[in-house]
């Protein structure tokens, strides 16, 4: 089971996964049905934030404004992870919303990049690149893997902007990873927590 093998990495990476089928979050939905959306005002909050981002996206993206935006929290609380299905489907993991103790300028930088993964169609990027080699990772998939991941951050700040989110919290939720990861890149990436706050720095700067 695709979401079930890639929740292995996920845990490792401490981030987030484009994972790349509708099917693959139907799937994922009923075998955690037991274990989501256990804490309403967690889920109800995270919905609100990704709602005014999907709102702030919709001009740069009006075809998404048919998608059925959906967020539901699973039961998970030692992980920190997300996982973004296409479409505007996002899973994330309980453990996110007491790990980095985020505000909801900080969470919306955290959706935002997930929101960001769906928009930019990253799901189908990842099967056309490398397919299955996903599952063999080499320095390639590393590189594509990572230039995705930048996307994300930049597209976040983006959204978070317009949607009235402070944009800087970027730079302490790349933080607050940093301090507990340390410097090295995530499994599966190639830029440092460093690299990834100095172009949101850079972003900050330019705007
Ligand atoms: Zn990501």
């Amino acid at each position: 089971m695709k979401f079930a093998a890639l929740a292995a990495v996920v845990l490792l990476l401490a981030a987030c996964a484009p994972v790349d089928t509708d099917a693959a979050y139907a799937e994922a939905l009923k075998k955690f049905a037991n274990q989501i959306d256990q804490n309403s005002r967690d889920v109800a909050r995270a919905n609100r934030i990704m709602r005014k981002l999907a709102s702030a996206a919709a001009e740069d993206y009006p075809e998404t404004m048919k998608w059925n935006w959906e967020l539901h929290v699973f039961r998970a609380p030692a992980d920190v992870a997300a996982y973004t299905f296409p479409h505007g489907k996002i899973i994330l993991s309980s453990g996110l919303f007491f790990w980095g103790k985020f505000n909801d300028d900080e969470m919306a930088f955290v959706i935002g990049h997930e929101v960001s993964h769906s928009l930019l169609g990253h799901h189908q990027i990842i099967l056309e690149t490398y397919g299955n080699r996903a599952m063999y990772p080499t320095a390639h998939v590393y590189a594509e893997n990572t230039k995705l991941e930048l996307q994300a951050d930049r597209l976040a700040m983006v959204l978070s902007i317009r949607a009235s989110y402070d944009a800087r919290a970027a730079i302490s939720v790349l933080q607050k990873a940093k301090d507990i990861w340390s410097d090295k890149p995530p499994a599966g990436l190639t830029a440092t927590w460093d690299e990834r706050i100095q172009q949101a720095r850079g972003l900050l700067a330019a705007n």
